[in-house]
Formats: C-alpha cells, sequence, structure tokens
C-alpha cells in the first residue's frame, strides 16, 4: 500500500489524500482553502486515473474541488447521504457568492449529487482488491473516518472529535492494529476548555447581557455550530426568544429531516420549536431590535445576515457579541477580538459592545488526538496533515518520542510505502 498527499500538509485546507493498493487507486477528499484573493486547490489528479472517491464531510476545505473530479469521468463518489445534502447547499453557496473564478460550475455540483453513492456509518464496501469502511467522526453530522484494509490497513481520521457534544455523541472507534494511520492535527497545541465550563460561561454571559435588555449576536456557522448553540441555550432553559437566520435555518430543516444523523436529536427538536427562524426583512428588523439571542452565520463576520445584525449592535455598550469559534486571522471575527474594532460601510469604527469569545469545538484538542494514538503499536507509520506546520510538528514529536510511532510529517509530491 502507498500513500500521498495532494494537499493538507502543514496547512488547514485541500485535504487529500491518495491511497494505492495494488489494483485500486482511491481518493480519499478533495477540498479547497480558502484564501485571498482566491480559494486553492489540491494537485491535479484525473478522475479517469481513479477507481473511487470518498468524502469524509461537507466541510468545503474537505468536498470544495470534487465537482472537478465530475468534469469528464464516470470515478464513483462515496459519503454519507447528509455529506451529499450538505455538499450541496456549501458548494452552492462557494459558486454563487465567492467573487473569485472557480473553475467547476452548478452543473458539476448537481452531477456529484446524482452520482454520489451512500453509504451509511458501518457500512463497508469494496473497490477491487480493496475494502472501505466508514466510520462515525463525530465532527459534523455526516462526517466519517475511513478505514482501508487491503494488504496493509490505512485508517485516515479525517476531522474527528472524541468528545460528546449536544449534536453528536463524537467518535467511538479507537485504532488499534492498524499499519498506517493519516491524522488531522488542527489543534494539536490547544487544549480544549472543559464542555461544561464552557457552556456555562457562554449561558452566564448571555443572560446578563439579556437581563439588562440587550441584545447577543452570535456569529456562528451556518453548519452544526448554529445547530449546537441553539442546543445549548435551549438546555439551559434560555427563556430569551432566539432568532436563527441564514443559510443556518436550511441546515436546521435538514437535520430535522435525518433523525440518525443527530444523536441529539430530541433536544434539537424541541429547540427548534422555540426558535425564530428569519426568513424576510420584517423578522430581520425584529430580531436586530428587540430583547434578544440573535444566531446567524458567518460565523467570523465575512458576510452573511451576521453583517447586517453586527451593523445596529456594535456601538450599542449593553449588547453582546459573542464568537463561539476559533477566528482565522485577517478575518473581520479576528480583528474584532484583537483591536476592538470592525468596518461598516466602509468606516473603521470602534466596538462597544461587550465581545467575548467561546472556543467551542468540533475536532479532538491536544489531550484527545494524543489519546487517540495511544492504542498504536509501536512502529506504526502516522502521517500527521490538516494542521499549521506548528501543529503537525508537536504532535509527530509525541508520537515518535512518547509512543515510538514512525510520525512522517509528509511531504509534496512523495509517496510513502506502508
Ligand atoms: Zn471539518
Ligand atoms: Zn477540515
Amino acid at each position: 500500500m502507498k500513500v500521498s498527499f495532494l494537499g493538507g500538509i502543514g496547512e488547514v485546507g485541500r485535504a487529500a489524500v491518495l491511497v494505492e493498493t495494488r489494483d485500486a487507486r482511491i481518493l480519499l477528499d478533495y477540498g479547497v482553502k480558502p484564501s485571498e484573493p482566491e480559494p486553492l486547490f489540491p494537485g491535479h489528479i484525473s478522475p479517469k486515473d481513479l477507481d473511487a472517491v470518498v468524502i469524509t464531510h461537507a466541510h468545503l476545505d474537505h468536498s470544495g474541488a470534487t465537482p472537478l473530479l465530475m468534469l469528464n469521468g464516470g470515478v464513483k463518489v462515496y459519503a454519507t447521504d447528509m455529506t451529499f445534502k450538505l455538499s450541496d447547499i456549501l458548494l452552492r453557496d462557494f459558486l454563487k457568492l465567492s467573487g473569485y473564478y472557480i473553475p467547476y460550475e452548478v452543473l458539476e455540483v448537481e452531477e456529484l449529487l446524482r452520482r454520489g453513492i451512500r453509504v451509511n456509518y458501518g457500512d463497508t464496501i469494496r473497490v477491487k482488491d480493496a475494502e472501505i469502511t466508514f466510520l462515525d467522526a463525530g465532527h459534523i453530522p455526516g462526517s466519517v473516518q475511513v478505514l482501508v484494509n487491503a494488504d496493509k490497513t490505512l485508517l485516515y481520521t479525517g476531522d474527528y472529535s472524541t468528545r460528546k457534544t449536544r449534536l453528536l455523541s463524537g467518535a467511538k472507534y479507537v485504532p488499534r492494529d492498524v499499519d498506517a494511520i493519516v491524522t488531522e492535527s488542527t489543534y494539536a497545541l490547544t487544549e480544549h476548555p472543559r464542555r461544561t465550563d464552557l457552556e456555562k460561561d457562554f449561558i452566564n454571559n448571555v443572560i446578563e447581557v439579556t437581563d439588562l435588555g440587550g441584545r447577543v449576536l452570535v456569529p456562528a456557522f451556518a453548519v452544526a455550530r448554529s445547530q449546537e448553540i441553539m442546543c445549548i441555550l435551549e438546555a439551559h432553559g434560555v427563556k430569551e426568544s432566539v432568532y436563527l437566520d441564514g443559510m443556518a435555518v436550511k441546515v436546521l430543516d435538514l437535520f430535522l429531516e435525518s433523525r440518525e444523523y443527530v444523536q441529539g436529536y430530541q433536544l434539537l427538536y424541541s429547540a427548534s420549536k422555540h426558535v425564530i427562524r428569519v426568513n424576510d426583512r420584517k423578522k430581520r428588523k425584529k430580531a436586530a431590535e428587540g430583547q434578544a439571542v440573535i444566531i446567524s452565520p458567518a460565523g467570523m463576520l465575512k458576510g452573511g445576515p451576521a453583517a447586517y445584525y453586527l451593523e445596529r449592535i456594535y456601538d450599542d455598550p449593553y449588547s453582546g457579541i459573542f464568537l463561539v469559534s476559533f477566528q482565522v486571522p485577517g478575518t473581520p471575527g479576528a480583528r474584532l477580538l484583537e483591536e476592538g474594532r470592525i468596518t461598516v460601510k466602509g468606516e473603521d469604527v470602534e466596538v462597544k459592545a461587550r465581545v467575548k469569545q467561546f472556543l467551542f469545538s468540533a475536532h479532538s484538542g491536544r489531550s484527545e488526538l494524543r489519546s487517540y494514538l495511544r492504542g498504536l503499536n509501536p512502529g506504526t507509520k502516522v502521517f500527521m496533515i490538516h494542521g499549521e506546520p506548528d501543529a503537525c510538528r508537536d504532535l509527530a514529536e509525541y508520537a515518535r518520542n512518547e509512543l515510538g510511532l514512525d510520525a512522517v510529517i509528509p511531504e509534496k509530491h512523495h509517496k510513502y510505502e506502508i
């Protein structure tokens, strides 16, 4: 078995892992990297040179380049039904909203949806001499880890979380007798706070603001994070009006139709009864004016209806803007945190509202990433990808020095024999 990497080396973005067995060539993920002025794509590969493509989950850094493989081929693409449906939403949005040139069109996205082969958690499929098994990754609804079994066994973790959240119960598979593992390293340097403490802190802040008649804007990713926040508010019995806006509404409805992908379905269902879906301008205006919690994309304040609310809330010292994820440097969200300033209608202004960050995460943190590798036999090959160079290095050193694993930070254009 051989493995090579067409992207995701020392970076979070454009994941693309090529696994070659004696007879089969299997591509695991084919994502893009959001970047200015243009998104970055992984290395080229022709669909006619592939026997199968697996999309681990719908995030664009894993799915964003897959429509390219539809251009002139009959390659088989495997993913869960949820991943295909979420990819449809995210890929169309990517095409519509980004001002830059993307080398495929809606036709290819439709083709992907039409031709995609649906798999479930626990399924095993056969591709020539290889068996591919799909395991719940606990990252977002529909996300999988991939086990490739031929003369050797390789696990690709994709993005994963072993921690329970309100929506998901977390990845359960523990790798033991595998010959190689390709692991994400996003938070290898970051210890996540305890979930219960984080929730409490978030809820206390929400209550402090709303009790004084203020508004709380929660800019959040449309997929999973917005719905997770809804569930947290519901679980803590927050009584204020909760508005949900933008693409998050569409995704909520998709989750409600697909019970098998949401382990916290009951909580989500009851939260959905209390949430007010913003679907016209009048409601949006009302949401912005009242004493309420507003959950809205974009998670880093780059576009989306969150920008509308931000303009109306930023100069109110009684209101709050609560960011609920990591903010990529260079985004408006990162600037708000660092400088307390934003741009409104082309003007640079000071933010008077209470600004806070709560680091909810759908990834494994430092301890989880480390303990995931602990059951492996000494000498097992471990490839660190999907992380900044320092993060990949840190996890590799730990794997090498503490666990005796054969840790590799892969290089471009290099094929590794397992
Ligand atoms: Zn992801
Ligand atoms: Zn990712």
